[in-house]
Parts: C-alpha cells; structure tokens; sequence
C-alpha cells in the first residue's frame, strides 16, 4: 500500500462553554484533520488538537506543518509506522500535535488493512472503559459545587477539578465540592503549572483531608526538582501532565522521582507510538499512567482509548473533550454511555472504525497534497 495524496481540513467545532484553566482558556475547538488517501482505496483518519499553550501549535502551524510532513508521506507505506514517524520526527521535532494526527491515521490503515481494530494490532482485549470528567476554573463555590452535582446525576464516579490559582480560592473550591460530593466519588486536581513549590505545598497541605486521589502539575514544565521535593513532603500523589511530552522526559521523571503517575496525551506524545514508549518506562518505575485530552472530537479521543484498553498500566482516563464540544462530526469510533456517560465502549471495526460525516467535510476549508 502506498499513500497517493493527503488532505487536510480546518476542523471547526463549536465548544457549549468557553473552559477556563490556569494556563488559558480556549473559546473554540479548532483542531486539523488529516485524511491519507492510498492506491488501495483505504483511507486513514487522524485528528490534531493543537493547544498552543502546551505544545505551542496553533491550527494554522499544525497546517503549514502538515502540508510539509505531508509530502515526505507520498509515496511511502503507511504501515511502517515506525519509519515514517521517525521521518516525521526527524524533518519537524516538536509539532507533536500534528504528528498524532498523521500517527492516528497510519495505526487506522494498518487495522483497515489488516482488518483489525487498533487496539487488536496492540494485543489488547476489548473491554468496557470509564472516564472521568473536567471543570474549568469557575467564579463561585456554588458553580463548581452544582457542576460537581451534576456530573455525578450523568454517572461519573471521578471528577477532575483546575486549580493552580493563587490564595485560597482553590482550596475552598476543591473543599466544597468534596462536601456535596461525599467519600465514595474520586477527585483530583490539576493546577496546569500555576504553583510554585510554596504554594504546591500549602494547597497540598490544606487539601490532605479531602482524600485526593492527585494532583497533576502543580509546577512549571521545567521544574521536575520541585517536583521531587513536593512529592517527597505530601501524602498526596503527584502526576506529570506537561513535564512529559515522550519517552525521555518519563525516563528523567521517573528517575529523579517527581511523580507518582505519568498523563499521557496523544498530542503531547505525537500518536499512539511514542504514547507506548512512555507507558512502558513508567511500568518500568511501577508508576501507573494517565490518558488525557486535549479539545479532540470523538475521533482522536478513539485513538486514545485504543491504546488505553492495549495497556491497563494506562489506569487512569480523562478522555471527556467530547462533552465539551457543541458538535459531533464523527460517525463510529467510541460511544459513550446514555444513560451512564462516564463508560466508553470502543467497536470491533477495523482501525479506529471511525469516519467523518460528509457535510462537516463539505463546509471545512480543504487543503490537498499529492
Ligand atoms: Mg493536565
């Protein structure tokens, strides 16, 4: 199989609500799709959620990006996965969003053509998965309080709250959703990096009773030293979300021990197989992984639990940006619960058993290569 041409959409999709966190907020998901065309009449789809902020891409440089990575790819077998994200890598290192998209779509082509879904071809076993789900930063004690009541009436057993803010506001966020909540749902937070190590270590000190299952980033990127001595002083564990983008950075995090729990992301790792290399140096140091999300459609979130049920060391799921988008583009692909949205059920079609309805691709700008 050879790829023939790529083309590559502007993926506008409307959010219901702008989401808040301490490193910035972002009014509309606007991602890029990638569709490989081959000379076997397969296709394969791929999603990039670039979130400047973190991996410091926006939609318009994953675009560029992809029209130049995209021309290295013609020609080439898309099943060498391997070779062809090594390519990738090599011509553009970081842009790591858009090198998930072009992993997702080569891992969808091997299972078309192969005939088997994706987490198949990773000797997983299909089983039902549940995630958690996300509130941004909100003004009052009551908002998160009355999202926290109502994430639990659609059936979610684990909540993840942003924090990372200065003073005590979090703390009596945190606090009061702990109240209305109980002992039986999980939480946990993320602070994005809004800490510095005094104020990880008050919050963390503040909220040991309100039994948190983590914290994740509470530092800056850089700052894994900190991040050790946090961990070294507090009951609570601490999980890496922007520290680790690869497999070095999870090697250098579990050697110096600043973390207990590695989150994994498609667009911060550039697909599914970095996203192993990570997961399995973290079961190396007996640290469990995360697998997050960016603002990805139902599609790259597909992907993502494609891996997680290939790898149970990946235990904790924060797949939920489907919730936050307006729209649905995607036919197939993983289906959540309807009476119970927090289960994830992935189908046995080949690939990531996904595609993408015909009117969204009509009304996205197109750009072709071949
Ligand atoms: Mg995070």
């Amino acid at each position: 199989m050879r790829i023939t041409s790529i083309d590559i959409y502007k993926m506008n999709m409307k959010l219901s609500s702008v989401f808040a966190t301490s490193i910035g907020s972002i009014p509309s998901a606007e991602n890029v799709l990638i569709k490989i065309n081959t000379d076997e009449n397969l296709i394969g789809w791929g999603e990039a959620s670039p979130f400047s902020f973190i991996t410091a891409e926006t939609q318009n440089t994953c675009i560029e990006a992809a029209k130049f990575l995209g021309k290295l790819l013609i020609g080439k077998d898309p099943t060498a996965i391997e070779e062809n994200l090594s390519l990738l890598k090599r011509s553009l290192p970081s842009h790591t969003s858009i090198h998930s998209a072009f992993d997702m779509a080569m891992w969808d082509l091997l299972g078309k053509e192969s005939n088997q879904p994706i987490y198949k071809l990773l000797g997983g076993k299909n089983h039902q998965l549940r995630t958690d789900q996300t509130m941004g930063h909100e003004k009052s004690v009551e908002d998160v309080q009355n999202k926290a009541r109502k994430f639990i009436e659609q059936g979610f057993n684990e909540i993840k709250m942003k924090t990372g803010r200065p003073g005590l506001t979090d703390y009596k966020h945190v606090k009061g959703v702990r109240e209305v909540i109980g002992d039986e749902i999980e939480l946990k937070i993320d602070s994005n990096q809004g800490w510095d190590l005094a104020e990880s270590l008050k919050n963390a000190r503040l909220m040991e009773n309100l039994n948190l299952l983590y914290i994740e980033q509470p530092l800056p990127i850089w700052n894994l030293e900190d991040m050790a001595r946090l961990r070294s002083k507090i009951n609570t564990p601490v999980c890496a979300d922007e520290s680790v983008f690869n497999e070095i950075d999870a090697f250098k995090i579990c050697k110096l021990g600043a973390a207990d729990y590695l989150n994994i992301k498609l667009g911060k790792s550039g697909g599914i197989h970095t996203g192993l290399k990570i997961n399995a140096i973290a079961e190396s140091y007996g640290a469990k992984c995360m697998i997050g999300c960016f603002s990805e459609s139902r599609l790259g979130l597909t992907a993502a639990a494609h891996l997680a049920i290939a790898r149970p060391n990946i235990f904790f799921l924060d797949l939920d940006s489907a919730f936050m988008i307006a729209e649905d583009p995607i036919i197939g692909g993983i289906e959540f619960g309807k009476e119970n949205m927090s289960l994830i059920n992935v189908n046995e079609k080949p690939g990531l058993g996904a595609d993408v309805k015909e009117e969204y691709l009509d009304k996205w700008t197109k750009f072709s290569i071949s």
